[in-house]
């Protein structure tokens, strides 16, 4: 996309939504001096764009729901000029739960102020016809599914009017700590097939490999845990309907796609970073937990992709012993929701050392 500087104040090694994000946070700051380094030929082409989009406010704890509760908020009224198209498309979801399980979402729903209703097993077969589920739980009008295309383009486009260059196929390889007693500027050497970059600060938002990228700076990690999901897409027009994803014991979720409904069981097995393949198993796995009325859906394809976490909610925080290193890891199941949160709060942090 861009050819990559000599220098710059800000280098973020990601262009997965958490390194656009910062980067447009921190281009929103007048922080513009900023060069986003992503591996791959285009950016979003990992977690950030293989994932099922979806914009769930409530999320499972209120440490993640500070998150998703803000960036949702965004999502569903950008300011003004941010995207050509909506965001998010306002189907709403379902989040069918036991009765104990319901008080407890509702409290949290209440304390983020996140409009709900408590439905029944017939309301919920009345917004998604011949759906059979077992049990009713929360309705969440505001929610619904993420133009992913377009919110990545978005962030893209206003951190690049900003200042900020986006260089493609630039895997960072090593990292070179400046200690400024050869008059360098006391941030690191960022080492790329493109040649070599002076930057002052390092943000490391590079998803599952997040560990592997401070390693080759010589910074220890933060035991990084990646774990597989799979997506069984499904040949089935549910139209309009809402999400609906059973949060409560054996999880499943789905989710319309136009011809298609996207499935998931909710696995989360632990793998090595950067393992994507599918499970031969995934699609029986998933038609087990289905309602009988999709369970039969002849199949379009399956894929799977890695959610990344960190001890507890999102890591976004300098490293404390390598102070030009700020991480913005650890987006787990909802990264894309909370990007524009998780970007501000980088921004902040990375802002505070700007010269
Ligand atoms: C199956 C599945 C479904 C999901 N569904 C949802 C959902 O419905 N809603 C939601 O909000 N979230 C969802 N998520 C979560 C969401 O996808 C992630 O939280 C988010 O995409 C993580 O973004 P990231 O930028 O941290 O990571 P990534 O998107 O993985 O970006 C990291 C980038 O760093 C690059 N990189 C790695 N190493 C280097 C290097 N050495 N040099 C340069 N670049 C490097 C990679 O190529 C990659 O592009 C889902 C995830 C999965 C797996």
């Amino acid at each position: 996309m861009d050819p990559l500087p000599a220098r710059a104040e800000v280098a973020i090694v990601g262009g997965g939504v958490a390194g656009l994000a910062t980067a447009w946070a921190l281009a929103a700051r007048g922080v513009g001096d900023v060069v986003v380094l992503e591996r791959e030929a285009a950016v979003a082409s990992q977690a950030s764009g293989r994932n099922a989009a979806m914009c769930r406010a409530l999320a499972e704890d209120d440490a993640w729901t500070e998150v998703t509760a803000e960036g949702a908020a965004f999502l569903r009224a950008p300011p003004p000029g941010f995207a050509r198209r909506p965001l998010v498309d306002g189907r709403g979801a379902v989040l069918l739960a036991g009765e104990a399980a319901v008080d407890v979402l509702r409290a949290r729903a209440l304390r983020f102020a996140l409009r709900h209703e408590v439905v029944t097993a017939a309301d919920v077969a009345a917004r998604w016809p011949g759906l059979e589920v077992a049990r009713g739980g929360l309705w969440f009008p505001d929610d619904g599914v993420i133009d992913l295309g377009v919110l990545v383009e978005s962030y893209a486009v206003a951190a690049r009017a900003g200042g900020v260059r986006i260089v493609t196929g630039a895997e960072v390889m090593a990292v070179v700590p400046d200690d400024g007693r050869g008059g360098g500027g006391g941030g690191v050497v960022v080492h790329t097939p493109h040649g070599a970059l002076d930057a002052r600060q390092l943000v490391v938002a590079a998803g599952a490999w997040s560990d592997e990228v401070a390693a080759r700076a010589h910074v220890a990690g933060v035991g990084l845990v990646s774990r597989r999901r799979h997506i069984v897409a499904l040949h089935a027009n549910a139209a309009d309907a809402p999400i609906v994803w059973d949060v409560d014991g054996d999880e499943w979720y789905v989710r319309p796609a136009g011809p298609e409904v996207w499935a998931s069981a909710c696995d989360s097995d632990v793998v090595g970073a950067g393992v994507v393949d599918a499970r031969t198993s995934a699609e029986a796995e998933v038609r087990e937990r289905l309602p009988r009325s999709l369970a039969r859906a002849p199949l379009a394809r399956v894929w799977a992709c890695q959610r990344t976490f960190a001890a507890g909610a999102p890591l976004v925080a300098r490293d404390v012993a390598s102070p030009w290193l700020v991480r913005v890891v650890g987006l787990g199941g909802h990264g894309v929701t909370a990007s524009a949160a998780i970007g501000r709060a980088a921004a902040a942090v990375v802002s505070s050392q700007v010269r």
